[in-house]
Protein backbone atom coordinates (compact mmCIF):
# COMPACT_ATOMS: atom_id res chain seq x y z
CA UNK A 1 0.00 0.00 0.00
CA UNK A 2 2.83 2.44 0.95
CA UNK A 3 4.45 1.81 -2.17
CA UNK A 4 1.62 2.66 -4.20
CA UNK A 5 0.82 5.51 -2.82
CA UNK A 6 4.89 6.20 -3.29
CA UNK A 7 4.71 5.61 -6.57
CA UNK A 8 0.92 7.51 -7.72
CA UNK A 9 3.44 10.97 -5.82
CA UNK A 10 5.83 10.23 -8.46
CA UNK A 11 3.44 10.41 -11.51
CA UNK A 12 1.96 13.70 -10.17
CA UNK A 13 5.09 15.18 -9.74
CA UNK A 14 6.39 14.25 -12.85
CA UNK A 15 3.14 15.54 -15.02
CA UNK A 16 3.72 19.13 -12.62
CA UNK A 17 7.44 19.46 -13.41
CA UNK A 18 7.74 18.15 -17.30
CA UNK A 19 5.10 19.60 -18.78
CA UNK A 20 7.86 22.63 -19.92
CA UNK A 21 10.12 20.05 -21.15
CA UNK A 22 8.06 17.79 -23.06
CA UNK A 23 7.26 21.34 -25.16
CA UNK A 24 10.65 21.99 -25.53
CA UNK A 25 11.09 18.88 -27.44
CA UNK A 26 7.97 19.13 -29.38
CA UNK A 27 6.42 16.22 -28.94
CA UNK A 28 2.60 15.73 -30.16
CA UNK A 29 -0.15 16.51 -27.71
CA UNK A 30 -0.87 12.51 -27.69
CA UNK A 31 2.97 11.76 -26.61
CA UNK A 32 2.09 14.42 -23.62
CA UNK A 33 -0.47 12.68 -22.73
CA UNK A 34 0.95 9.23 -22.82
CA UNK A 35 3.86 10.98 -20.79
CA UNK A 36 1.47 12.39 -18.22
CA UNK A 37 0.29 8.88 -17.33
CA UNK A 38 4.01 7.15 -16.89
CA UNK A 39 6.05 7.32 -13.36
CA UNK A 40 9.09 9.45 -13.47
CA UNK A 41 11.29 5.95 -14.18
CA UNK A 42 9.45 5.65 -17.46
CA UNK A 43 10.52 9.60 -18.05
CA UNK A 44 13.86 8.78 -18.43
CA UNK A 45 13.62 6.76 -21.65
CA UNK A 46 10.87 9.13 -23.54
CA UNK A 47 10.02 7.74 -27.41
CA UNK A 48 12.90 9.77 -29.07
CA UNK A 49 15.27 8.53 -27.00
CA UNK A 50 14.80 4.77 -27.66
CA UNK A 51 13.93 5.05 -31.28
CA UNK A 52 17.42 7.78 -31.26
CA UNK A 53 19.71 5.40 -30.04
CA UNK A 54 22.79 4.05 -32.13
CA UNK A 55 23.66 0.39 -32.41
CA UNK A 56 27.03 -1.24 -32.43
CA UNK A 57 27.51 -3.74 -34.54
CA UNK A 58 25.93 -7.20 -33.94
CA UNK A 59 29.35 -9.00 -35.04
CA UNK A 60 29.14 -12.99 -34.79
CA UNK A 61 27.07 -14.23 -32.19
CA UNK A 62 29.13 -15.05 -29.12
CA UNK A 63 30.60 -18.20 -28.45
CA UNK A 64 31.54 -19.33 -25.13
CA UNK A 65 34.50 -20.57 -24.14
CA UNK A 66 36.50 -22.57 -20.92
CA UNK A 67 37.38 -19.19 -19.83
CA UNK A 68 33.54 -18.32 -19.58
CA UNK A 69 33.12 -21.67 -17.80
CA UNK A 70 35.70 -19.94 -15.25
CA UNK A 71 34.42 -16.67 -15.06
CA UNK A 72 30.65 -17.89 -14.36
CA UNK A 73 31.79 -20.56 -12.14
CA UNK A 74 33.21 -17.53 -10.03
CA UNK A 75 30.51 -15.71 -9.86
CA UNK A 76 28.64 -18.49 -8.15
CA UNK A 77 29.22 -19.02 -4.48
CA UNK A 78 27.53 -22.07 -2.10
CA UNK A 79 24.49 -21.30 -0.64
CA UNK A 80 24.87 -20.82 3.45
CA UNK A 81 23.15 -23.67 4.89
CA UNK A 82 23.26 -25.87 7.35
CA UNK A 83 23.43 -28.76 4.35
CA UNK A 84 22.68 -26.94 1.03
CA UNK A 85 20.27 -30.17 0.74
CA UNK A 86 18.96 -28.19 -2.84
CA UNK A 87 22.73 -28.03 -3.62
CA UNK A 88 21.88 -24.40 -5.00
CA UNK A 89 24.49 -21.95 -5.54
CA UNK A 90 24.30 -17.67 -5.20
CA UNK A 91 25.09 -15.73 -7.84
CA UNK A 92 27.41 -13.51 -6.13
CA UNK A 93 27.25 -9.95 -7.20
CA UNK A 94 30.86 -8.99 -6.19
CA UNK A 95 31.95 -11.54 -8.99
CA UNK A 96 30.38 -10.34 -11.65
CA UNK A 97 33.97 -10.05 -14.32
CA UNK A 98 32.22 -9.84 -17.51
CA UNK A 99 31.47 -5.92 -17.50
CA UNK A 100 29.48 -4.41 -19.02
CA UNK A 101 30.59 -0.84 -21.30
CA UNK A 102 27.86 1.52 -19.94
CA UNK A 103 29.58 4.52 -22.57
CA UNK A 104 27.84 2.19 -25.30
CA UNK A 105 24.39 4.06 -25.63
CA UNK A 106 22.59 1.05 -26.56
CA UNK A 107 24.06 -0.86 -23.59
CA UNK A 108 23.63 1.76 -20.92
CA UNK A 109 19.69 1.89 -21.91
CA UNK A 110 19.43 -1.78 -21.42
CA UNK A 111 21.01 -1.37 -18.58
CA UNK A 112 18.91 1.30 -17.38
CA UNK A 113 15.51 -0.53 -18.67
CA UNK A 114 16.40 -3.86 -16.71
CA UNK A 115 17.05 -2.06 -13.54
CA UNK A 116 13.94 -0.18 -13.78
CA UNK A 117 11.79 -3.65 -14.64
CA UNK A 118 13.48 -4.47 -11.18
CA UNK A 119 13.75 -7.95 -12.52
CA UNK A 120 16.21 -9.23 -10.62
CA UNK A 121 16.81 -12.47 -12.18
CA UNK A 122 16.83 -10.16 -16.21
CA UNK A 123 19.45 -7.65 -14.98
CA UNK A 124 21.98 -10.50 -13.16
CA UNK A 125 21.89 -12.40 -16.50
CA UNK A 126 22.54 -9.01 -18.23
CA UNK A 127 25.47 -8.63 -15.51
CA UNK A 128 26.41 -12.22 -16.28
CA UNK A 129 26.67 -12.46 -20.04
CA UNK A 130 26.13 -9.03 -21.18
CA UNK A 131 27.30 -10.36 -24.41
CA UNK A 132 24.70 -12.44 -24.97
CA UNK A 133 22.09 -10.35 -24.24
CA UNK A 134 23.79 -7.06 -26.38
CA UNK A 135 23.87 -9.54 -29.16
CA UNK A 136 20.00 -10.17 -29.61
CA UNK A 137 19.19 -6.64 -29.25
CA UNK A 138 22.02 -5.32 -31.85
CA UNK A 139 21.03 -7.71 -34.76
CA UNK A 140 17.34 -6.69 -34.28
CA UNK A 141 18.61 -3.29 -34.00
CA UNK A 142 16.19 -1.93 -31.82
CA UNK A 143 15.42 -1.77 -28.46
CA UNK A 144 11.73 -3.11 -27.79
CA UNK A 145 9.79 -4.85 -25.58
CA UNK A 146 10.06 -8.33 -27.77
CA UNK A 147 13.89 -7.84 -28.38
CA UNK A 148 14.31 -7.26 -24.64
CA UNK A 149 12.41 -10.72 -23.59
CA UNK A 150 13.79 -12.71 -26.59
CA UNK A 151 17.73 -11.48 -25.56
CA UNK A 152 16.89 -12.77 -22.15
CA UNK A 153 15.36 -16.01 -23.10
CA UNK A 154 17.80 -16.91 -25.21
CA UNK A 155 20.84 -15.78 -22.63
CA UNK A 156 19.41 -17.79 -20.10
CA UNK A 157 20.00 -20.94 -22.71
CA UNK A 158 23.21 -19.78 -23.05
CA UNK A 159 23.76 -19.96 -19.07
CA UNK A 160 21.94 -23.21 -18.30
CA UNK A 161 24.43 -24.86 -21.49
CA UNK A 162 27.20 -23.51 -19.78
CA UNK A 163 26.62 -24.14 -16.22
CA UNK A 164 25.86 -28.09 -17.65
CA UNK A 165 29.30 -27.58 -19.24
CA UNK A 166 31.15 -26.39 -16.71
CA UNK A 167 30.06 -28.42 -14.06
CA UNK A 168 29.63 -32.44 -13.99
CA UNK A 169 26.78 -32.89 -16.40
CA UNK A 170 24.22 -32.88 -14.31
CA UNK A 171 21.32 -29.52 -15.61
CA UNK A 172 21.44 -27.04 -13.77
CA UNK A 173 18.77 -23.90 -13.58
CA UNK A 174 18.92 -20.43 -12.95
CA UNK A 175 15.94 -19.09 -11.31
CA UNK A 176 15.66 -16.16 -8.07
CA UNK A 177 19.04 -15.71 -8.36
CA UNK A 178 20.39 -18.98 -8.02
CA UNK A 179 21.87 -21.96 -10.12
CA UNK A 180 19.77 -25.14 -9.18
CA UNK A 181 21.15 -28.23 -10.02
CA UNK A 182 18.92 -31.41 -10.55
CA UNK A 183 20.12 -34.96 -10.25
CA UNK A 184 19.57 -35.77 -14.41
CA UNK A 185 21.76 -35.46 -17.43
CA UNK A 186 20.85 -35.50 -20.79
CA UNK A 187 19.70 -38.36 -22.21
CA UNK A 188 18.42 -39.91 -19.16
CA UNK A 189 14.89 -39.28 -20.49
CA UNK A 190 12.75 -40.29 -23.42
CA UNK A 191 12.29 -37.21 -25.65
CA UNK A 192 9.79 -34.87 -24.81
CA UNK A 193 8.07 -34.97 -28.50
CA UNK A 194 6.40 -37.92 -26.36
CA UNK A 195 3.71 -35.00 -25.07
CA UNK A 196 2.15 -35.26 -28.63
CA UNK A 197 0.40 -38.05 -27.87
CA UNK A 198 -1.94 -36.36 -24.99
CA UNK A 199 -1.92 -32.99 -26.31
CA UNK A 200 -5.47 -32.24 -27.36
CA UNK A 201 -5.70 -31.59 -30.78
CA UNK A 202 -7.06 -28.26 -30.32
CA UNK A 203 -3.87 -27.57 -29.34
CA UNK A 204 -1.42 -28.98 -32.06
CA UNK A 205 -3.14 -26.00 -34.78
CA UNK A 206 0.02 -24.18 -36.08
CA UNK A 207 -1.32 -20.63 -36.42
CA UNK A 208 0.96 -17.64 -36.53
CA UNK A 209 -0.01 -17.21 -32.99
CA UNK A 210 1.13 -20.35 -31.95
CA UNK A 211 4.47 -22.51 -33.45
CA UNK A 212 5.31 -23.83 -30.56
CA UNK A 213 3.61 -27.08 -31.30
CA UNK A 214 5.58 -27.45 -34.29
CA UNK A 215 9.25 -26.27 -32.70
CA UNK A 216 9.02 -27.96 -29.81
CA UNK A 217 7.22 -31.02 -30.75
CA UNK A 218 7.29 -31.85 -33.84
CA UNK A 219 10.28 -30.57 -35.77
CA UNK A 220 12.35 -31.64 -32.56
CA UNK A 221 10.88 -35.49 -32.78
CA UNK A 222 14.50 -36.94 -34.15
CA UNK A 223 16.42 -34.85 -32.27
CA UNK A 224 18.27 -36.98 -29.21
CA UNK A 225 18.77 -33.57 -27.13
CA UNK A 226 15.31 -33.05 -27.01
CA UNK A 227 14.22 -34.88 -23.44
CA UNK A 228 12.52 -33.81 -20.16
CA UNK A 229 15.51 -31.46 -19.23
CA UNK A 230 16.12 -29.64 -22.36
CA UNK A 231 12.43 -28.91 -22.17
CA UNK A 232 12.60 -27.58 -18.44
CA UNK A 233 15.77 -25.24 -20.01
CA UNK A 234 12.87 -23.74 -22.17
CA UNK A 235 10.20 -23.78 -19.48
CA UNK A 236 12.92 -21.97 -17.82
CA UNK A 237 13.81 -19.36 -20.19
CA UNK A 238 9.95 -19.05 -20.94
CA UNK A 239 8.71 -18.50 -17.30
CA UNK A 240 11.83 -15.97 -16.28
CA UNK A 241 11.10 -14.12 -19.60
CA UNK A 242 7.24 -13.66 -19.28
CA UNK A 243 7.85 -12.35 -15.64
CA UNK A 244 10.26 -9.84 -17.15
CA UNK A 245 7.02 -9.23 -19.87
CA UNK A 246 5.05 -8.56 -16.69
CA UNK A 247 7.38 -6.64 -15.41
CA UNK A 248 8.03 -4.08 -18.39
CA UNK A 249 3.93 -3.28 -18.38
CA UNK A 250 4.94 -0.08 -16.90
CA UNK A 251 7.48 1.04 -18.93
CA UNK A 252 7.85 2.89 -22.08
CA UNK A 253 8.43 -0.43 -24.36
CA UNK A 254 5.55 -1.57 -23.24
CA UNK A 255 3.47 1.32 -24.47
CA UNK A 256 5.16 1.72 -27.68
CA UNK A 257 4.16 -2.11 -28.56
CA UNK A 258 0.74 -1.07 -27.29
CA UNK A 259 0.25 2.07 -29.45
CA UNK A 260 3.33 0.71 -32.45
CA UNK A 261 0.23 -0.96 -34.15
CA UNK A 262 0.64 -4.52 -33.26
CA UNK A 263 -2.76 -6.87 -32.99
CA UNK A 264 -1.41 -8.71 -30.33
CA UNK A 265 1.63 -10.64 -29.01
CA UNK A 266 2.09 -13.87 -28.73
CA UNK A 267 5.29 -14.03 -26.66
CA UNK A 268 6.97 -15.41 -23.68
CA UNK A 269 3.83 -15.68 -21.64
CA UNK A 270 2.04 -17.29 -23.73
CA UNK A 271 4.92 -19.98 -24.78
CA UNK A 272 4.74 -20.57 -20.72
CA UNK A 273 1.12 -21.50 -20.76
CA UNK A 274 2.39 -23.87 -23.68
CA UNK A 275 4.81 -25.54 -21.58
CA UNK A 276 3.00 -25.90 -18.79
CA UNK A 277 0.42 -27.90 -20.75
CA UNK A 278 3.08 -29.42 -22.43
CA UNK A 279 5.08 -30.70 -19.88
CA UNK A 280 1.77 -32.37 -18.23
CA UNK A 281 1.28 -34.45 -21.39
CA UNK A 282 4.84 -35.81 -21.38
CA UNK A 283 4.20 -37.09 -17.68
CA UNK A 284 1.10 -38.00 -18.49
CA UNK A 285 2.82 -40.43 -21.33
CA UNK A 286 5.60 -41.37 -19.46
CA UNK A 287 3.84 -42.24 -16.56
CA UNK A 288 1.63 -44.97 -18.72
CA UNK A 289 4.05 -45.96 -21.18
CA UNK A 290 8.05 -44.62 -20.71
CA UNK A 291 8.37 -46.60 -17.10
CA UNK A 292 11.89 -45.82 -16.69
CA UNK A 293 12.08 -42.40 -17.81
CA UNK A 294 9.10 -41.42 -15.15
CA UNK A 295 10.48 -43.29 -12.60
CA UNK A 296 13.82 -41.41 -13.06
CA UNK A 297 11.95 -38.33 -12.85
CA UNK A 298 9.92 -39.55 -9.84
CA UNK A 299 13.32 -40.43 -7.88
CA UNK A 300 14.29 -36.85 -8.98
CA UNK A 301 13.66 -34.63 -5.67
CA UNK A 302 15.53 -31.94 -6.95
CA UNK A 303 14.31 -31.75 -10.19
CA UNK A 304 10.88 -32.12 -8.60
CA UNK A 305 11.71 -28.94 -6.44
CA UNK A 306 12.52 -27.00 -9.54
CA UNK A 307 9.18 -27.92 -11.18
CA UNK A 308 8.04 -26.69 -8.66
CA UNK A 309 9.37 -23.49 -8.34
CA UNK A 310 9.15 -23.10 -12.42
CA UNK A 311 5.35 -24.05 -11.82
CA UNK A 312 4.52 -21.43 -8.70
CA UNK A 313 6.43 -18.50 -10.80
CA UNK A 314 4.19 -19.08 -13.60
CA UNK A 315 0.76 -19.14 -11.96
CA UNK A 316 1.91 -15.60 -10.25
CA UNK A 317 2.67 -14.38 -13.50
CA UNK A 318 -0.49 -15.36 -14.98
CA UNK A 319 -1.85 -13.93 -12.32
CA UNK A 320 -0.78 -10.54 -13.00
CA UNK A 321 -0.74 -10.82 -16.73
CA UNK A 322 -4.23 -11.20 -17.00
CA UNK A 323 -5.00 -7.16 -16.88
CA UNK A 324 -2.69 -7.23 -20.03
CA UNK A 325 -4.51 -9.61 -21.77
CA UNK A 326 -5.86 -8.62 -24.88
CA UNK A 327 -9.47 -9.10 -23.64
CA UNK A 328 -8.52 -6.41 -20.90
CA UNK A 329 -7.09 -4.01 -23.21
CA UNK A 330 -3.81 -5.04 -23.14
CA UNK A 331 -1.73 -6.71 -25.76
CA UNK A 332 -0.49 -10.41 -24.34
CA UNK A 333 -1.98 -13.02 -25.97
CA UNK A 334 -2.73 -15.59 -23.11
CA UNK A 335 -5.53 -18.65 -24.57
CA UNK A 336 -7.65 -19.03 -22.26
CA UNK A 337 -8.81 -22.42 -23.16
CA UNK A 338 -5.60 -23.82 -22.77
CA UNK A 339 -5.32 -22.25 -18.97
CA UNK A 340 -8.98 -23.95 -18.48
CA UNK A 341 -7.34 -27.60 -19.96
CA UNK A 342 -3.93 -26.94 -18.09
CA UNK A 343 -6.54 -27.52 -14.86
CA UNK A 344 -8.78 -30.14 -15.70
CA UNK A 345 -7.89 -33.15 -13.27
CA UNK A 346 -7.03 -35.54 -16.36
CA UNK A 347 -3.67 -32.62 -16.82
CA UNK A 348 -3.35 -31.42 -13.21
CA UNK A 349 -3.50 -34.67 -11.46
CA UNK A 350 -0.02 -35.36 -13.35
CA UNK A 351 1.39 -33.08 -10.36
CA UNK A 352 -0.35 -34.14 -8.07
CA UNK A 353 1.72 -37.63 -8.51
CA UNK A 354 4.54 -36.08 -8.51
CA UNK A 355 3.80 -33.92 -4.92
CA UNK A 356 4.02 -30.94 -7.40
CA UNK A 357 2.05 -27.65 -5.65
CA UNK A 358 -0.08 -26.07 -7.96
CA UNK A 359 -3.26 -23.78 -8.05
CA UNK A 360 -6.56 -24.74 -8.75
CA UNK A 361 -9.31 -24.57 -11.76
CA UNK A 362 -11.42 -22.35 -9.70
CA UNK A 363 -8.46 -19.93 -8.44
CA UNK A 364 -8.72 -18.51 -12.26
CA UNK A 365 -13.05 -18.05 -11.99
CA UNK A 366 -12.74 -14.42 -11.67
CA UNK A 367 -9.83 -13.85 -14.26
CA UNK A 368 -9.26 -15.91 -17.59
CA UNK A 369 -12.79 -17.82 -16.90
CA UNK A 370 -14.60 -14.51 -16.06
CA UNK A 371 -17.50 -14.27 -18.79
ZN1 LIG B 1 14.10 -21.05 -26.06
Amino acid sequence: MYKKLSIAILILNTFCCNAQADEKNNLNSSEVEMLKNMTKIELAFKKTEIENISFADAGKKPLYYESDCITLTKSLVAKKTETNADQSMKFDESNWSDAIDLKEQDTATVNQLLLDSQNKDAYQLFRLLPRSVMWWIRINKRISLISLATAIHETVHDIETLLRSCGDGNSTYIFNSHAWKIELRPGNTVNFSIAEESIPEKFKMVTPANSNFNTYIIQSKNYPGNDILNAMDEFNAYTLSAKLETDLTSSIVYEKLKTGGLDFYSGNIAGMSDFMLYTLCYLKVARARYPLTYKRIKNSPLMLAHLTRLWGSAENILDIAYKFTLRKGGIYSVNSDLIYTIYLPEFISELDQLGVQHAELANWNKTYFYK
